[in-house]
């Protein structure tokens, strides 16, 4: 094992030996590496991940009334109505899975949504409240990982054409299926998406801090590095 992959594990286990982890958001830009993040996290803490992005575009995908609504809104780079988003994660939240935490990714997204999902949280006097941690990483690199990004349909493996390309360009090392880009992962889009985020989820981080249960970290640097610093910051936040 690397000596990275001991101080992740180390620093899980003195979470872990103290605690559950409880809700736990993760927070950054588009492009700033939140779902990998939260798939490094779950395999430590063995909680699920909870991407309103993804499941909006599972609702998408299957033309549920919800995923109907959603397609344009997310296609415009836009965010999609507090209510809708909040109802989605309520009926994820009754899943059995979320009893020891769970990892939101992408959610919330506006003060509205902050301010339900604590007073859910105020109303269950066994949870533990959220801490967000904020993946901080600059424009350009953003840009570069959003308009990059190209994902396998099949094993939803995540390629970046100018840092991490496939070996055939176009076709996933795994599955060989021709890679797709989101709709959304277009400069253009990116921009608007840009825009949201500062507009309406930057207020969320201001919000966390001043709770006194927010933290930030580098993006910018080797995924397993900055996994082990949320997880640091997660058992300081969480004493
Ligand atoms: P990213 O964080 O990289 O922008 P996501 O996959 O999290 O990408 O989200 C894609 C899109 O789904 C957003 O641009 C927005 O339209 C919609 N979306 C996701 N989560 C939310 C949310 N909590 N509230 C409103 N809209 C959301």
């Amino acid at each position: 094992m690397s000596s990275i992959a001991t101080s992740v594990q180390t620093a899980g286990r003195a979470v872990g030996s103290k605690t559950t982890p409880g809700p736990i958001l993760l927070m950054g830009p588009p492009g700033a590496g939140k779902g990998t993040q939260a798939k490094e996290l779950i395999k430590l803490w063995g909680v699920p991940q909870i991407s309103t992005g993804d499941l909006l575009r599972a609702n998408v995908a299957q033309g549920t009334p919800l995923g109907r609504i959603a397609k344009e809104i997310i296609g415009r780079g836009e965010l999609v109505p507090d209510t809708l988003v909040n109802d989605m994660v309520a009926v994820r939240l009754l899943k059995p899975d979320t009893i020891n935490g769970y990892i939101l990714d992408g959610f919330p997204r506006t003060i509205g949504q902050a301010d339900w999902l604590d007073d859910r949280l105020a109303a269950q006097p066994e949870a533990l409240p959220v801490v967000a941690v904020s993946i901080k990483v600059n424009y350009n690199q953003l840009l570069r990982r959003i308009t990059g990004r190209r994902n396998c349909p099949v094993c939803h493996t995540i390629y970046n054409v100018y840092v991490n390309p496939p070996k055939v360009e176009g076709f996933c090392d795994i599955e060989g299926a021709a890679l797709i880009q989101r709709d959304d992962d277009t400069e253009v889009v990116f921009k608007e998406r840009m825009r949201a985020y500062e507009a309406l989820t930057a207020p969320v981080m201001e919000h966390y801090r001043a709770l006194g249960r927010f933290a930030e970290v580098d993006g910018d640097r080797p995924i397993d590095k900055i996994a082990a610093e949320i997880v640091v910051a997660v058992e300081r936040l969480r004493r």
